[in-house]
Order: C-alpha cells, then sequence, then structure tokens
C-alpha cells in the first residue's frame, strides 16, 4: 500500500503518518519526490486497514499496489532515482553516465594502480575490482580479501574516483561497508535474500546485478528485499544470462533496460564484460547499452589480461577502452546522455586539494 502525500503536506505531516503506520505494526518508507512524498507501507501479510490514515492531515490518497513490488515501482516514485557521492559529482541515474572500470578481481597493488591511472584518465568515475571472487572452481582465485580493499582505498586516494567491489556473505558485506563506496550484490547471490536483508540495512549503495536466470520480476523483488530494509540507493545491472547461444558467454539482454525504466524508477546500468565474455564483443555492446539508454556502463580492464586471474578473455586492454570512451562519449547525446569530464582534469583539481570533481558538457 501507498499513501501518497500532498503537495503542500508538511514534515509534520509526514512524520504522524508514518508513526501511525507503524503503530500498526507495519513498516513505513517515506520516499519524496519533486512534486510529492509518497510512503510505502510493508511488513502487512493480508489488507491494510486505510480507514484512519485516509483521514490523517497532508494525506491525498491511499493506494493499493498490487504488483509484488511496492518500493521500487514507479508508482511510489514517479521520478527517476539519482544517487550521489559526497566530494564526487558522478552519479548513477542522473544526466551523465556513470562510467564503471577495473580488472576483474585485485591482483596486487602494482596491477591495481596500472589499471586505475588508465582508466582514470579515459574518464571512469568509479573503479571495480573484485576483492572476494565468486569462482565457479574452488582451485581458482578467491580474491585478495581485505588487502584488496586497502587496495582500493589508496586507489580512490590517489585517483579520486570512488569504489565499486563485491560483497559475497555477511562477513565480506561488513568490510566491503567499511571500505568501499558502492556494496556490489553479484549475480550468483541475486536471490540470496539473507545478504540482500543485509545489504538493505547499509549505509552504502547496493548494485544488485541481475541473476544468471533471473526474470525481470526476480530481479525487482531482489531490490525490492534490499529496500525494504530501508536502503534505497539500488543500482540495477544487466550483465548477460545463459542461454543456448555459444557464441558468447552469456546473452545480454538490453531489452531489459528499457523494460525496467517502465516499471521502476531505479538506475540500470551494463555490464558487457560479463555479458558476452568476449573482449572483442564488450565496444560493440556497450554503444548499444549507452544507445538503448542505460544509466551507465561497468568495464572489465587489465592491462595485462593473459596474466590476469580472472576474466582475462573478456578484460579489454586500456588503450580498447580509450577507444571505447570515445565512441560512448559520440553515442551519449544522442539519447540525451553526456559523459562526465573526470580523468585528468579532476585528478589534477584533486591534487591541488580540491575534492571537487569537474563536469563538462559532452567531451
Ligand atoms: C564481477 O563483476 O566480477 C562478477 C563476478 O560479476 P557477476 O556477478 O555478474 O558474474
Ligand atoms: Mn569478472
Amino acid at each position: 500500500m501507498l499513501v501518497v502525500m500532498q503537495a503542500h503536506a508538511t514534515a509534520e505531516d509526514i512524520r504522524a503518518v508514518c508513526a501511525k503506520i507503524e503503530t500498526l505494526g507495519y513498516r513505513a518508507h517515506a520516499i519524496p519526490g519533486a512534486e510529492r512524498t509518497a510512503i510505502g507501507v510493508t511488513g502487512n501479510q493480508g489488507e491494510v486497514e486505510v480507514g484512519t490514515l485516509e483521514e490523517m492531515a497532508g494525506v491525498q490518497e491511499v493506494i493499493r499496489v498490487t504488483k509484488p513490488y511496492k518500493l521500487v515501482s514507479r508508482d511510489m516514485k514517479v521520478e527517476n532515482t539519482v544517487i550521489t557521492f559526497s566530494g564526487s559529482e558522478a552519479t548513477f541515474g542522473g544526466p551523465g553516465l556513470a562510467i564503471v572500470a577495473g580488472p576483474c578481481a585485485i591482483e596486487n597493488r602494482d596491477q591495481a594502480f596500472a589499471i586505475a591511472e588508465r582508466v582514470q584518465r579515459a574518464g571512469a568515475q568509479f573503479f571495480r575490482g573484485g576483492a572476494y571472487k565468486p569462482r565457479t572452481s574452488p582451485y581458482s582465485f578467491q580474491g585478495l580479501g581485505e588487502e584488496a580493499l586497502e587496495i582500493m582505498a589508496r586507489v580512490r586516494e590517489s585517483f579520486g574516483m570512488k569504489i565499486v567491489t563485491e560483497a559475497i556473505d555477511h562477513e565480506s558485506l561488513e568490510l566491503v561497508e567499511q571500505y568501499a563506496d558502492v556494496i556490489q550484490i553479484g549475480a550468483r547471490n541475486m536471490q540470496n535474500f539473507s545478504l540482500l536483508k543485509r545489504a538493505g540495512r547499509a549505509h552504502r549503495p547496493v548494485l544488485l546485478k541481475r541473476g544468471m536466470s533471473a526474470t525481470l520480476e526476480e530481479l525487482l523483488m531482489a531490490a525490492e528485499y534490499v529496500m525494504s530494509e530501508g536502503n534505497y540507493q539500488v543500482i540495477l545491472c544487466e550483465r548477460g544470462m545463459r542461454t543456448f547461444a555459444d557464441h558468447t558467454r552469456n546473452t545480454l539482454d538490453l531489452s531489459l533496460i528499457p523494460a525496467v525504466q517502465r516499471l521502476s524508477h531505479l538506475p540500470i546500468i551494463v555490464d558487457p564484460s560479463h555479458g558476452t565474455g568476449k573482449r572483442n564483443k564488450v565496444t560493440p555492446l556497450s554503444r548499444a547499452a549507452v544507445a538503448v539508454g542505460a544509466d551507465g556502463l561497468i568495464i572489465e580492464v587489465h592491462h595485462e589480461p593473459d596474466r590476469a586471474l580472472s576474466d582475462g578473455m573478456q578484460s579489454l586492454y586500456p588503450d580498447q577502452f580509450d577507444e571505447l570512451m570515445v565512441q560512448v562519449k559520440q553515442i551519449a547525446p544522442v539519447v540525451g546522455r553526456r559523459v562526465p569530464v573526470i580523468g585528468e582534469a579532476a585528478a589534477a583539481a584533486n591534487r591541488k586539494g580540491s575534492t571537487r570533481l569537474t563536469i563538462g558538457a559532452n567531451s
């Protein structure tokens, strides 16, 4: 159920409605929009008794939400959710595309810094790198754990990029929350409901990747798990799904982007690296992802992919990432987006002691 407040409802009106919902034994989620605040009601098994709520000051209407997902839905919030970061103008869901790049896994300090230097120069605002790797084989490299998180914290300090890294369980989430700017929940954990709930209690945005055989509704329900715990900062990610096709590792489902955007206010980005598994397909599908209206890209880059400890086959060489950025910058304005200017200019500003990153139009 959804309580839509009047445009002129006061903060006190909103507080009183939330308090009333809680005394009825439910949970209230007040989500402000540009025109009005909506209060989502969760925790009810059956129908909520709406009578008293409808009479309260500032309430415009009480709507029954028939879809299984509520807080992620556009019924709850008409405008797109824009996720912002302190000390940076990078966003997920704003007019600027979010560009996340880096190696699959952090292997050592030199590797991370070599790649960070190149992706930052090319314009990435976010640095990705796995510290905890969910690998198919127990004998494959499992990640450096906290050591990798420390390396990434130093990358942030040196290059001004925000850090995105995966948590695979409760224990790693505790640490990832302390070090990273965005907590990634991987495809294999998209329906790890206990982990989703824990991420919902974290104080960081969550990048939720679509499970490899998850439907749109299952993805939205996974996001609903996070939001139902009070964390409304969720970014969705299409990363390919399992099909019969064998010319790629996964089949990237770009139709998911407009489908999600119709139903949800949450930002959605695309991972063409895992989505194709093949280096030569990453740039074409990045172009397509931007053209289809994605809010950003997450790309694996490695300076020595042949020696990478994971996902070398799908990692771009830094020069290829440079070229990808050139192409993406040309496509973005066609769909009313731009790629924020970060790279060198921002690094120079950072070195001068400013934490403000400059964003210019379309260059
Ligand atoms: C990753 O981003 O390195 C990763 C393991 O992704 P996914 O969960 O999509 O496989
Ligand atoms: Mn990977």
